[in-house]
């Protein structure tokens, strides 16, 4: 291809991709579609400027305007999550989770998270698995115990654990809570004294639930006593992709300079104003998304479950978060059944679930699929469309119907969810490509 043939080409390729997404059943548990406010911010001059440093102690010149919606931005932060502290600077949430290992602990020390089959993320891994926290900070990885009965961390084996790594000379220096396959709240208040006796430094990272968190509908991780809070800015929150890092005063310093000069140059100002849009969003209409978004999740499941699918937490009513997890190893691969219903325009992940590994499971094989209802709220779904979507995906699963007539059938249904709900008047279509230049 010549270089004008390329330039074309990048064109109407991310053309296509908007039109298919505008034809298709999104339902990947870590993304979202941001309004057209935030867009806006994303293509503005902001992205082509640099503010090292703290508003009002920047490195750079020309930040007058970037300083003022960059402090904007961290009070609506504060705000929205209830945070003594807060900075919006952290690009992404692996970023954000950096920030806190190489600000709280050092090399050699061990931290406890959650293993990525019980839903950990990779930022939480160990060295030999190429995970952040071992890889890049050199943190031995111990996880917590786990019951897949329940869907959570199990505290008093947690409690034993802890002790016995002291006892082994092992003695976690932080506790990270949250998760990726993250169904049910983690049992924070119920460690969080245990934890600090022990001189841990708690991180949670609400990367996928911060948009429940600020809705008020999950569990309130600073409320029940955690030192600082890691997210993503886009999964259930709505913003331009990026972290966002919220902790006590006290620790405020040490975030700040872990941040920059610590993890960053560059912060990506274009995101911090779409940060700050979204955040202004979740402050107006965050509690009734949050709500519609659980009572969506719910309803999936259990229509879900009604045509014989095994749905993860039945126990405990399948889920209290925006996702859902479903063992489909009956039917097929996650991994296959993932390839299916993108064929059918129904976009979402397979996962790794609990015991997949013990079971000899690969992360491209493994035996479920995760379902997150957070961008189908944000469209306008409510429970009845949960049943109609329900219905495609055992189309797909279990009647094994060609995948080109659910297709056509995903098409017609999505006509008629082009438009973003939760948001201040002015929008454009959801996925409507927004063209600046003449191809
Ligand atoms: C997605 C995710 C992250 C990583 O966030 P990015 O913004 O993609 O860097 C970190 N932690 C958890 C639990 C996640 O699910």
């Amino acid at each position: 291809m010549s270089a004008k043939e390329s330039y074309n080409k990048i064109f109407e390729l991310m053309k296509s991709h908007h039109d298919w997404f505008a034809n298709s059943i999104p339902l990947i548990a870590s993304e979202n579609i941001p309004s057209t406010a935030v867009r806006e911010a994303i293509v503005s001059d902001f992205g082509n400027r640099y503010a090292e440093g703290w508003p009002g102690e920047r490195v750079y010149a020309g930040c007058t305007f970037i300083d003022q919606v960059e402090i904007i931005c961290n009070e609506l932060a504060r705000k929205v999550f209830n945070a003594e502290f807060a900075d919006c600077r952290a690009t992404s949430g692996v970023v954000a989770n950096l920030a806190i290992y190489s600000g709280f602990t050092l090399p050699g020390e061990t931290m406890i998270a959650t293993s990525i089959p019980n839903g950990g993320h990779i930022s939480h891994g160990k060295k030999e698995h190429f995970g952040t926290a071992g890889h890049v900070c050199g943190l031995n990885i111990e996880f917590f115990p786990f019951s897949k009965e329940e869907m959570t961390i199990d505290v008093d084996l947690t409690k034993k654990k802890i002790l016995d790594l002291i006892n082994n000379g092992k003695s976690p220096k932080m506790g990270m809570f949250g998760g990726s396959l993250f169904l049910f709240p983690h049992p924070v208040k119920e460690l969080v004294d245990f934890m600090h006796d022990h001189k841990m430094f708690i991180n949670y990272d609400g990367a996928h639930v911060a948009g429940l968190i600020a809705g008020g509908e999950f569990q309130d991780p600073l409320g029940e006593g955690v030192d600082s809070m890691t997210m993503s800015s886009h999964k259930t929150l709505w913003g331009p992709q990026g972290g966002i890092i919220l902790s006590l005063e006290r620790y405020a310093e040490t975030i700040k300079k872990s941040i920059f000069p610590g993890n960053t140059s560059s912060h990506h100002l274009h995101h911090v104003a779409g940060k700050a849009i979204a955040l202004a969003e979740v402050l107006e209409f965050g509690k009734d998304y949050a709500k519609q978004v659980i009572k969506n999740a719910k309803k999936l499941a259990e229509s879900l479950a009604g045509y014989g699918f095994t749905v993860l937490g039945e126990k405990r009513g399948y889920t209290q978060s925006h996702q859902i997890a479903v063992d489909v190893s009956k039917y097929n691969d996650g991994g296959t059944i993932e390839k299916d219903l993108e064929k059918s325009n129904i976009i979402l992940n397979r996962q790794l679930l609990p015991g997949d590994i013990q079971a000899g499971r690969h992360y491209m094989h493994p035996s479920g699929i995760r379902i997150g209802a957070n961008e189908v709220t944000r469209l306008g779904m409510k429970e009845s469309e949960m049943i109609e979507i329900a219905n495609f995906i055992k189309r797909v699963v279990i009647d094994k119907e060609d995948t080109n007539n659910i297709k056509r059938d995903v098409t017609e249904f999505k006509k008629q969810y082009q438009k973003l709900k939760y948001v201040f008047d002015g929008q454009l279509e959801a996925y409507k490509y927004i063209s600046l230049v003449q191809v």
